[in-house]
């Protein structure tokens, strides 16, 4: 898996949850598919007068998540910028001619109302519920950076075994310390409820 086949899978899943902080701070999701492709980058199409628009200008933070039929669970956290004017008009067309549908909002020359954000730099995380033992990555695009969550096991280890025997996954192997295979791992905290010496400890 890579950041590239992640992209090739949000555009195969076709419509995406776009989540974004709203102007009162509360949550904002909502399902987006006017959404154009190119490598390692996604350029969005909206309205400006959509809270959306309003949020993307104010913060524009947002997570994107897409779900497979292969339980397989894809998401990226980045920050959306608007392009510039001389684009605009050229990625609305391109995003119109791959969406057709869209021409039923906008007819003709109206959807030139409308505006485009472009996503450059991004962590993806990957996440596959449909395989045993379970599968996760994080990748990056652009200058984007991993946000490592999970837990690992520090020096203060005393190898006394017990968070083998409640790891559901198997994700941790004998040693001095005692290591977390973070590919496996379902962060479920299990093994740092059990261990005697605090030994288990959040990463990043
Ligand atoms: S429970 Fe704690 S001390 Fe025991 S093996 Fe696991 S990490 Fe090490
Ligand atoms: S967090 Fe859960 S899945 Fe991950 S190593 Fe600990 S017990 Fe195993």
């Amino acid at each position: 898996m890579d950041a590239k086949t992640c992209m090739e899978k949000f555009q195969k899943i076709g419509v995406l949850n776009f989540a974004t902080i709203g102007l009162d701070g509360s949550p904002q999701v909502r399902c987006i598919s006017a959404i154009h492709y190119s490598e390692n980058e996604m350029y969005f199409f909206t309205a400006p007068g959509k809270a959306f628009y309003d949020e993307l200008i104010a913060d524009g933070r947002v997570q994107i998540l897409g779900y497979t039929k292969f339980k397989e669970m894809i998401r990226m956290s980045a920050t959306a910028k608007q392009v510039e004017e001389t684009e605009r008009r050229k990625f609305i067309d391109i995003i119109f001619s791959e969406q057709p549908y869209l021409s039923n909002l906008y007819s003709g020359e109206k959807r030139y109302i409308g505006v485009i954000f472009v996503i450059k730099d991004a962590e993806i995380e990957y996440f596959n519920l449909g395989v045993n033992p379970i599968f996760r990555e994080s990748y990056t695009i652009g200058n984007g950076k991993i946000n490592f969550k999970g837990f690992e096991i520090s020096e203060n280890c005393i190898s006394c075994g017990q968070c083998i025997n409640v790891c559901p996954q198997s994700a941790i192997t004998e040693g001095k310390p005692f290591k977390i295979d973070q590919t496996h791992c379902l962060h479920c905290g299990a093994c740092r409820k059990v261990c005697p010496v605090n030994a288990v400890v959040k990463r990043g």
